[in-house]
């Protein structure tokens, strides 16, 4: 019986298109992230409290991925107005075509930076490279400590990882060390940031952000690769 390879051939279609938005996101200076977490972890609320307080110091625009509703945009909207919801219908993540569409739609040469927000899922965003500097791991103390070493595929690709609302720790079984020692296993080189977005404790990642945006990583890397891929050589 013969097979046909269906899911390498939608990946490297995939990375094409992913190589094209890089190529022009990189030519127009716009530092791209690609924000995975599962459902419910805050990152919508994340980056309203990121636009909210960066305000003013960068211009920063936002795809924002969910299966069917304009909620996130529309929370996003009050505080910039490049925001453009994805729709995925039953998709479980974007690709770079979705987000090739939803570039189309902003003002890129506008922009110092393009955060994009996967669809809620820790699994397969993953593996589906989108044109982005950087992706970002995002977890929350309510999801459990297992989270990370049971999804260690998004740990191993991640710039940086986020715990979030840890305002909850004294009402949630999290242990904190144990999380972060599973972090450390499956990658030695990724730190792990601290935070309650819900009350506004997002400074380690602002200052995370902040230094990226100055120092981008594209500047020290050939124009088609992302990041992850470079520090896993
Ligand atoms: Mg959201
Ligand atoms: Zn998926």
């Amino acid at each position: 019986m013969k097979t046909v390879p269906i899911v390498e051939n939608v990946l490297k279609l995939n990375d094409e298109v992913a190589s094209i938005n890089r190529k022009l996101l990189r030519e127009l200076g716009v530092l791209t992230i690609d924000l995975i977490g599962g459902p419910g972890c805050g990152k919508t609320t994340l980056l309203e409290e990121t636009l909210r307080r960066l305000k003013g110091d960068h211009a920063i625009g936002v795809l924002a991925g969910d299966l069917t509703t304009t909620r996130d945009a529309d929370r996003l909207y009050q505080w910039c107005d490049q925001v453009v919801q994805i729709n995925t219908g039953k998709g479980c993540h974007l690709d770079a075509n979705q987000v090739r569409q939803g570039m189309a739609q902003l003002d890129l040469g506008a922009l110092d930076a393009l955060f994009i927000e996967n669809v809620g899922n820790l699994i397969c965003p993953v593996g589906f490279d989108l044109g982005q500097d950087v992706k970002v791991g995002m977890f929350s103390v309510s999801e459990g400590d297992d989270k990370a070493v049971k999804h260690p595929y998004v740990v191993y690709e991640s710039s940086v990882v986020l715990l979030n609302k840890t305002d909850l720790l004294p009402h949630v079984a999290f242990d904190v060390t144990s999380f972060c020692a599973d972090v450390k296993r499956l990658n030695p080189e990724v730190d792990v940031l601290e935070l309650s977005a819900g009350t506004g404790q997002i400074d380690p990642w602002l200052r995370w952000l902040s230094d990226l945006i100055a120092s981008p990583p594209s500047s020290r890397l050939a124009c088609d690769e992302p990041v992850s891929a470079v520090r896993n050589v």
